[in-house]
Order: structure tokens, then C-alpha cells, then sequence
């Protein structure tokens, strides 16, 4: 899942980047609000992080102009004013949720999952393909009741293919949702994780899981491809 953070203050950034990173998020992180809307508008998001006080334009005013452009990303404020009415402007302005500062990692993490959660057609945290099963919570993964250990992006990738499945998703749209903005699209990347997914989700003796779609892209599902 890929997620913009936008925040001016550079620690707060980087301790929530590296929360999310650790977690196999991929983050893109902008510093004020201009920046916010230029990259929402030139990539695809899972959900944003909004600063509300930021430079330029306001994490509310960038929702605004966001929802006014049908791009409808989940989006998460965090904000340093605990003040009801803030809140409720967010809220009208399209916002989902709202963290006021100090908060842990811990419960941003709950909420992104919460708000991700609601974007999809089941609310279920456990996601099962045949016998594969992956726990959105806990991160873990278990084929015919064993356990299978991922990286964080592995883990991130197979959540991208079962959320899809059973339909196939595009390698532009694997990079566009497992990696972020400094990713190379050019290079062999998305074939290699595969194949390691490959290695693990679908052992020599076992159904595949995992197909290749000619022309369009890898398919998470049960059956022919
Ligand atoms: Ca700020």
C-alpha cells in the first residue's frame, strides 16, 4: 500500500516515514502543501497523511481541492490542535479521520488499517485465496496452516495481489501501490519479487496460486490463470 505523508515538520516526518516503512508501507513524503497536492494529483495513493497547519496551503484546504478533482484517497489528519472545530472542518472537507499530536505509531497504524480496510468490498482482516491465508493485522501469512515468513515488501505485494484477487494486476500498477516515488520503474524489480513470493506462497507440490497473466500483468487465485 502506497501512502503520501505530508508534513512540514521534518523530525515528525521522518519518525512516522520510518514507522510506515517498518510496517511495508511505501511513503512518499511531501513538506508543505503545494507539494501535497502536486504529487496526490501525479501518483496513485492508498490513503493520505495530512498536516493541517503546513505552508502554503493547509492540509484542509488540500483535501478540498483533492475531492473537488474526484480524487477520493482515504485521508488521515494529523494535527497538533486538539480544537473541536478544526476537527469538524476537516471532517466536512472529506477528511476520514483525525490524530492530534503526540500520538504513537501504534495507533496510526491502526487507523490507517482501519480506514484501508473500508475502501475494500470485505472489512475482514483475515483475507483467504484456497488455502492461503493473510492476516492484515499481524502479518502473517499461512499456506495450508503453516507459516510462511515474508519482508515487509513481500508481505506488501501479496496484500496488493489478494486485495485484487481474482483479477490480475498490472506491473505499473504493482510498482504505483508497493513502491514509492524514488522506485525505478525501469528495472527488473517486480520480477524478482515475484519470483521470491513465488518461492514461498507456492512450494514445488502445491496448487499455484500465484499466475502469470500474458499481456497483462500477475494474478493472485485458485484455478487456471
Ligand atoms: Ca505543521
Amino acid at each position: 500500500m502506497r501512502i503520501l505523508l505530508a508534513e512540514d515538520e521534518r523530525k515528525v516526518a521522518e519518525h512516522v516515514r520510518a514507522g510506515l516503512t517498518a510496517e511495508g508501507y511505501a511513503v512518499d513524503v511531501a513538506g508543505d502543501g503545494d507539494e501535497a497536492l502536486w504529487l496526490a494529483e501525479s501518483n496513485t495513493y492508498d490513503a493520505l497523511l495530512l498536516d493541517i497547519g503546513m505552508p502554503h496551503k493547509d492540509g484542509i484546504t488540500v483535501v478540498r481541492l483533492l475531492r473537488r478533482k474526484n480524487i477520493l484517497a482515504p485521508v488521515i489528519f494529523l494535527t497538533a490542535r486538539d480544537d473541536i472545530e478544526d476537527k469538524v472542518r476537516g471532517l466536512d472537507a472529506g477528511a476520514d479521520d483525525y490524530l492530534t499530536k503526540p500520538f504513537s505509531i501504534v495507533e496510526l497504524l491502526a487507523r490507517l488499517r482501519a480506514v484501508l480496510r473500508r475502501q475494500r468490498p470485505s472489512a475482514a482482516t483475515v483475507i483467504k485465496v484456497g488455502d492461503l491465508e493473510l492476516d492484515l493485522v499481524s502479518h502473517e501469512a499461512r499456506r495450508n496452516g503453516a507459516q510462511i515468513e515474508l519482508t515487509p515488501r513481500e508481505f506488501s505485494l501479496l496484500e496488493f495481489l489478494i486485495s485484487n484477487s481474482p483479477k490480475p494486476v498490472s506491473k505499473t500498477a504493482i510498482v504505483e501501490h508497493v513502491w514509492d516515488q524514488h522506485f525505478d520503474s525501469e528495472t527488473n524489480v517486480v520480477n524478482v519479487y515475484i519470483k521470491m513470493l513465488r518461492r514461498k506462497i507456492d512450494p514445488p507440490g502445491s496448487e499455484p496460486l500465484i499466475h502469470t497473466v500474458r499481456g497483462v500483468g500477475f494474478a493472485l487465485r485458485e484455478g487456471q490463470p
